[in-house]
């Protein structure tokens, strides 16, 4: 089989941002402002912190007002909430993102739920996730907005397909099985009780892995000409470099369609992000207007 088709996030992403930044200033001219995203970080990951720079960096190319706090390690659950409150109740902020994990002593449930969800860029908010789950009108979560964009682009049709995630977290997994559903795929979510976890992947024609585990998508379990999408990243300790859930080169000779990691998924949930911002801005500028 030849090899597959590489969906590159970075290129599409790209284009993405693209049109956004292309749109800004006629919204500034019309609104009086840019669209506008917080960004808070507590701690000093070294991860966290990169990806919080990113977001800030792509916020800052297409034109929005981008702010960062940065927070100490020690800081209290109290203080934080109250930062967000601040945020929630500031006019001139549309997006709010807490970058996740926070630390131990600090509950995420109750930080997910403390940011407005009307500025809940994530999509994270019990709010925004029950939309999501009874089909209505909502925030669509990043990453999983990203992966559907990606198979869209390269003209995979979801309908009618067997799809199975690897992986049931809340923020990936489960709102990737439920978007795949929404498309019409016929969607198995496999996780760390899977039994034979090959047999059931081998079924897919798009196998979506999203666990964080260093290449623990071989290519036995594959099927040949499926579409392959590596949400996961991980460091590979012999190279340093970052790699995904999947066995890029053999995998690569199997599927049909495949996406790297780094220039996959990563730089398309930061567009998806751009979006999510630009959304919940218009939306609250339509609402002041
Ligand atoms: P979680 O740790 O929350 O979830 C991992 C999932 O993988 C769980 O559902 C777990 O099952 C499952 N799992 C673990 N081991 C196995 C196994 N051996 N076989 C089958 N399933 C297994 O991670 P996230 O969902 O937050 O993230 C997943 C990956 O995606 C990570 O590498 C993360 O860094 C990456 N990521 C990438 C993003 C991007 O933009 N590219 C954005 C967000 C995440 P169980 O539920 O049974 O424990």
């Amino acid at each position: 089989m030849a090899e597959a088709t590489i969906i590159s996030g970075k290129d599409l992403a790209r284009k993405i941002k693209e049109d956004i930044a292309a749109r800004v200033p006629a919204l500034v001219e019309k609104y009086g402002r840019a669209p506008h995203l917080a960004v808070i970080l507590v701690g000093e990951d070294p991860a966290s912190q990169s990806y919080v720079k990113s977001k800030g960096k792509d916020a800052e190319q297409v034109g929005f007002k981008s702010t960062t706090i940065r927070l100490p390690e020690e800081t209290s659950e109290e203080k934080l909430l109250d930062i967000i409150a601040g945020l929630n109740a500031d006019d001139d902020v549309d997006g709010i993102l807490v970058q996740l994990p926070v630390p131990a002593h600090i509950d995420e449930d109750r930080v997910i739920e403390a940011i407005s969800h009307e500025k809940d860029v994530d999509g994270f908010h019990p709010a925004n996730v029950a939309a999501l789950w009874q089909k209505r009108p909502c925030a669509y979560p990043c990453t999983p907005k990203g992966v559907i964009r990606m198979l869209d682009e390269a003209g995979v049709d979801i309908q009618g397909k067997r799809a199975v995630v690897i992986g049931r977290s809340n923020i990936v997994g489960l709102p990737m099985a439920k978007m795949l559903l929404d498309r019409n795929a016929t969607v198995t979510v496999a996780h760390s009780r899977t039994k034979n976890l090959p047999e059931v992947t081998r079924e897919a024609d798009i196998l979506v892995a999203a666990v964080g585990k260093l290449r623990m998508v071989t290519a036995d379990m594959v099927a040949p000409g499926a579409v392959v999408i590596d949400v996961g990243v991980n460091r590979d300790p012999e190279t340093g470099k970052l790699a995904g859930d999947v066995d890029y080169e053999p995998v690569s000779r199997i599927a049909s369609v495949i996406t790297p990691v780094p220039g996959g998924v990563g730089p398309m949930t930061r567009a998806c992000l751009m979006e999510n911002t630009l959304e919940c801005y218009l939306k609250a500028m339509e609402k002041h207007s």
